[in-house]
C-alpha cells in the first residue's frame, strides 16, 4: 500500500511516497520554471525510480500555494498544517517552526500533540523570502548553493537595510561598487532574511525546541544569522524542503487508516 503527499509550491514542486510503514520508499523536487509543468514532472520523477504509477497510491494529498491544480488529489490540505505534520513527525521535540519557501516565510508553534496552536506568516513581500535570496544570488554573482559557503568567509557582515526587495538590489549594487567585500554583503543579505523570519518567530513567542525548513534552510548562511538573531542554536529539518510534501503523504495515509476502520 502506498499513499503519495505532493506540495506545489511558488518555487518548486515536491512528492514524497510512504508505504505501509510509513516510511519514505521514494521523493522528488522539481525547480519550477515558467509554464506548469513541475507537478507532473515531480510526479513522474517520484513515482519513476520506484516503478510505480498514480493508480498504484491508495490517497493523494496536495498542498501548498498551487494545490487546487492537480485534480488527482483526494484532498487538499493547508501548508501549515502539512509542514506541521510533517515536522513533528521527524522531530517530535518542535514547538517551533520557521518555514522560509521561494514566495512565504511563517512561523508556527505546535503544542504537546504536534498540533498547530497558532502561526504568522508573510506572503505579502518578497523581502524575507527565497525570492529576495534568489534575486541576491544574481545579483551579487554567487550560485545559491555557493551563498552559505560564502557567508562564513565574511569577517564583518555587511548592514543591508532595506526592507523592500528592490531598492535593497540597489542597495546592494551599490555596495559592490564602493568595494565592499561580497562575502560581507552576502552576510548581510542573510542577515536580512534572518531579521524578518525571527520577528514573525517572535510573534508566536519562541519556544524550544525551534526547527527550520523550507528550501531557504538549505542555506547555511541562513541558519547562522537566525541562530545568532535568537541566540540560541536551532535544529535544520532532515530534508527541509520536502517537509511540506511528507506532512501531506502522512495526512493521506491517516485519511486512509479512518477509511480501513
Ligand atoms: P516553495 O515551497 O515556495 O516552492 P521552497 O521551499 O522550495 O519554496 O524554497 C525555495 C527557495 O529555497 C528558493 O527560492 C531558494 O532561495 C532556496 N533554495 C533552493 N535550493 C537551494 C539550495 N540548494 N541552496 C540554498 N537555497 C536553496
Amino acid at each position: 500500500m502506498y499513499v503519495l503527499g505532493l506540495d506545489v509550491g511558488s518555487a518548486s514542486s515536491k512528492v514524497v511516497i510512504l508505504d505501509d510503514d510509513k516510511n519514505i520508499v521514494s521523493s522528488s523536487v522539481v525547480q519550477v520554471g515558467t509554464g506548469s509543468s513541475g507537478p507532473s514532472r515531480a510526479l513522474n520523477e517520484a513515482l519513476g525510480k520506484v516503478n510505480l504509477t498514480l493508480d498504484d497510491m491508495k490517497k493523494i494529498v496536495a498542498t501548498g500555494y498551487g494545490r487546487y491544480s492537480f485534480e488527482r488529489a483526494d484532498k487538499q490540505i493547508s501548508e501549515i498544517s502539512c509542514h506541521a505534520k510533517g515536522i513533528y513527525h521527524l522531530v517530535p521535540t518542535a514547538r517551533t517552526i520557521i518555514d522560509i519557501g521561494g514566495q512565504d516565510a511563517k512561523a508556527i508553534r505546535l503544542d504537546d500533540n504536534g498540533m498547530v496552536s497558532q502561526f504568522f506568516m508573510n506572503d505579502k513581500c518578497a523581502a524575507g523570502t527565497g525570492r529576495f535570496l534568489d534575486v541576491m544570488s544574481r545579483v551579487l554573482e554567487v550560485p545559491l548553493d555557493q551563498m552559505g559557503k560564502v557567508h562564513f568567509q565574511a569577517k564583518e557582515w555587511a548592514q543591508v537595510s532595506s526592507t523592500c526587495t528592490v531598492f535593497a538590489e540597489s542597495e546592494v549594487i551599490s555596495q559592490l561598487s564602493k568595494g565592499l567585500p561580497r562575502e560581507s554583503i552576502v552576510a548581510g543579505v542573510h542577515q536580512s532574511v534572518a531579521s524578518k523570519a525571527c520577528s514573525l518567530a517572535y510573534r508566536i513567542g519562541v519556544k524550544n525546541d525551534v526547527v527550520m525548513c523550507g528550501g531557504v534552510a538549505q542555506n547555511a548562511g541562513v541558519v547562522d544569522a537566525i541562530e545568532k538573531e535568537l541566540q540560541q542554536s536551532i535544529t535544520v529539518a532532515p530534508h527541509p524542503q520536502i517537509t511540506g510534501a511528507l506532512g501531506a503523504a502522512l495526512m493521506a495515509y491517516e485519511e486512509l487508516k479512518k477509511q480501513n476502520k
